[in-house]
């Protein structure tokens, strides 16, 4: 019995290991048949337990067939990024440790790596070394981190207790943000009791970035307090809002500056780069993810807040959030999880593994081969619509139509894997480079495909 989960999670490591080596060769994400997938995976469950050999193997022969090989060099959809290995190694080991990253009674080396992690974190990304870091599923509950601190902070600002006495009857709050802000912000505003109406949207620049004038404008039409969402990364342009002016407008008017800093944020981690995030560390809260350009496994992001009593106080269930060491607010007092896995060996791992400067390359790696798959494109005929300043490039094959038919057909070669967007009224198709081991072959062999598909 004792050497049993022995093979079983070397079986399990040496299948994830093949499946690693497979992802340049192998076809990327083509359409399958979902209905026979769940088929596959469906019928009653059975009476009596069953070996966990046997279950592995059924796993494995259920799934191959639906798996996207996303975690590959050619997979450029939404901005997904793959898994380094340290990190993945470390992920692994997270799952056979089954720690409960609760606090430092529950788990002393989750939340001591979750300290380090953050350290790092915090430093490569421009953020104040005195801020919170919370280790949350993704930017979608980061973003909601932060909001859900910056709903305290000006709420206790206009003399009434948010987490005490809820929203109904509170002063009123306006919400700002850009008009392309991530869908993500909306969610949280609904989370948090706010509903969408709330939100006064500002005009973006030509890039995707937000209009500072027409912040300026917004800020001064009104007085009360403010919660700004800002952006580091506009989805489908990559382009940065000018968060050092931005900020600064924001605390003139005494509001809070919240950073969703999905990928974007990853731009201050470089030399090449850092001047798109200048003023960065002027922001009240940012979320970051780990899971995308930092090539860290799902489920892995960041809710960072300059104030940890704010963020503690909007987010602990625990009246005086003391489950930590010496009071300081750790794990589960700075995420919206209470029992939580324990996400800070996979970022210290692959924080180790790249290193500072491998950091660095890895964000001006990307940026660069995006650069080329737009010149690549361009020199094909095709429009390159954004400006391409980060690692996000949209592309038009024509009319909608044409567009969407060029992007079925790249979708269903499996060449590379490239989704659909809508920017400013066009479908367009919306390529992202963030994965570390993507390189200029990967580009031509993907630029290549495209074009003749296109043709
Ligand atoms: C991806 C993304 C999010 C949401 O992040 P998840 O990790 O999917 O929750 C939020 N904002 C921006 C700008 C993004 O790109």
């Amino acid at each position: 019995m004792a050497e049993e989960p022995n093979r079983l999670f070397r079986t399990a490591a040496d299948h994830a290991t093949g499946y690693r080596r497979s992802l340049p060769g192998r076809p990327v994400g083509v359409p399958v048949d979902q209905e026979a997938l769940t088929r596959a995976f469906s019928g009653p469950l059975s009476r009596d337990p069953s070996p966990p050999e046997r279950v592995l193997a059924e796993l494995l022969a259920a799934a191959e067939p639906g798996l996207v090989a996303s975690a590959g060099p050619r997979y450029f959809g939404f901005v997904v990024g793959g898994a380094l290995p340290a990190a993945t190694a470390a992920d692994m080991l997270t799952a056979g440790w089954d720690q409960l990253a609760t606090n430092a009674v529950t788990s002393p080396a989750a939340i001591a790596a979750e300290a380090a992690a953050g350290a790092w974190l915090k430093d490569l990304l421009g953020i104040p070394a005195s801020a919170s870091t919370g280790f949350v599923t993704g930017c979608q509950a980061a973003n909601t981190a932060g909001l859900a601190a910056a709903r305290h902070r000006v709420l206790a600002e206009a003399g009434w207790d948010v987490e005490r006495r809820g929203l109904l009857g509170a002063p009123p709050i306006r919400v700002i943000a850009g008009e392309e802000r991530h869908g993500t912000i909306d969610r949280s505003l609904r989370l948090l009791g706010f509903g969408t109406d709330v939100i006064e949207p500002v005009p973006a620049g030509p890039n995707g970035a937000i209009d500072i004038e027409a912040l300026r404008m917004s800020l001064r039409a009104a007085s009360g307090p403010a919660i700004v969402c800002l952006q580091a990364g506009n989805v489908n342009t990559g382009a940065c809002d000018r968060l050092g002016e931005a900020c600064e407008l924001v605390h003139r008017h005494g509001g809070w500056a919240h950073v969703d800093g999905a990928f974007g944020l990853w731009a201050a981690a470089s030399p090449a780069t850092r001047h798109l995030v200048d003023g960065v560390e002027l922001a009240d809260s940012w979320a970051c993810d780990g899971h995308k350009w930092l090539n860290l496994p799902y489920d892995s992001a960041f809710a960072f807040c300059a104030r940890p009593d704010v963020h503690a106080a909007a987010m602990s269930y625990a009246a005086a959030y003391l489950t930590g060491s010496g009071g300081a607010p750790v794990g589960a007092d700075l995420t919206a999880e209470s029992s939580r896995r324990a996400r800070g060996f996979a970022v210290w791992a692959g924080l180790r593994e790249l290193g500072r400067d491998g950091v660095a390359a890895l964000v001006e790696r990307c940026c660069a081969l995006a650069r080329r798959f737009a010149q690549g494109l361009a020199s094909a005929g095709f429009e390159v619509v954004n400006e391409v300043v980060l690692n996000q490039v949209l592309v038009g094959f024509g009319d909608d139509a044409r567009t969407e038919r060029v992007i079925a057909a790249v979708q269903a070669d499996g060449t590379c894997w490239a989704g659909g967007t809508t920017w400013r009224g066009r479908r367009l198709m919306r390529i992202s480079v963030s994965n570390a081991t993507t390189t200029e072959a990967d580009v031509d062999l993907s630029v290549a495909a495209i074009t003749r598909l296109a043709a």
